[in-house]
């Protein structure tokens, strides 16, 4: 692996946006995004609101779940030829349940400098607000729909420390009855929905009594979902 060269460019920046509230974007971001020469950006249109709200007219090019393979490399070699870029998600933190990683991994093994903002992520706010113990966890992320999606929540099950998903609120009732399988209906656990927006909810209970409150109304918005440890 070449050497990182430290101090001088050409750089990545992985940059955070808002997860709802579009205040929730430091002023070093908007920096970044207003001075690199090209964004790379999940979907182009999600994120040309969020520039034209702050009056940033930088360019937009599409790098998402289905392109990366195929552009990675060449984005690393404009790095590599001195251009300042930067990473974004349609929200929070590109490389969590989102694009990223391929792309930071190719800049690491080619020595051009990544730099990632600290900023808003879902997962964060869910589990400080659950009141579930956060001193330790694991972060699953999004559960595999159907292969090796008890896999999974066996292995979760069995964990001694708080964990967290991602969940659509399609999935949501259904992922409540399989955790309760698993962990047993009285293990504490905090649905977050729509967090930073409107509508936020963070509801902290037993799997059984989330099941209940849940079931009563129609859920919408985007979830996470925070589990208890064993024991
Ligand atoms: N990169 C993002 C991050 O840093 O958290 C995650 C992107 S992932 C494709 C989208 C998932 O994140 C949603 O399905 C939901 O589980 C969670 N999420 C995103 N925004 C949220 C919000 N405002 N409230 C609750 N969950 C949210």
């Amino acid at each position: 692996m070449p050497p990182a060269t430290a101090n001088c460019f050409p750089m990545l920046y992985i940059v955070p946006t808002p997860i709802g509230n579009l205040e929730d974007i430091t002023l070093r971001a908007l920096r970044v995004l207003k001075e690199v020469s090209v964004i790379l950006a999940e979907d182009t249109r999600t994120s040309r609101k969020l520039l034209d709200h702050y009056n940033i007219g930088t360019s937009l090019r599409a790098f998402h779940a289905f392109n990366e393979h195929a552009v990675v490399e060449r984005v690393v070699d404009e790095l590599a030829s001195g251009a300042d870029m930067a990473l974004v998600s349609d929200a929070g933190t590109p490389g969590i349940s989102d694009p990223g990683f391929l792309l930071v991994r190719a800049c690491v093994r080619r020595g051009v400098r990544v730099e990632c903002l600290p900023g808003p992520t879902a997962f964060v706010p869910a589990l400080v607000a659950s009141g579930l113990p956060c001193d330790t966890f694991f972060f699953e992320g999004f559960l595999p729909h159907k292969k090796g999606r008890q896999t999974r929540l066996k292995y979760l099950a069995e964990l001694p420390h708080t964990f967290v998903l991602y969940e659509s609120p399609f999935r949501l009732l259904k992922c409540l009855d399989e955790l309760a399988v698993v962990c047993g209906p009285e293990r504490s656990a905090c649905v977050a929905r729509e967090l930073s927006k409107r509508f936020e909810e963070v509801k902290t209970a037993s799997l059984a009594d989330l099941k209940e409150h849940f079931s009563k109304k129609d859920v919408k918005g985007e979830i996470v979902l925070v589990v208890g440890g064993k024991g």
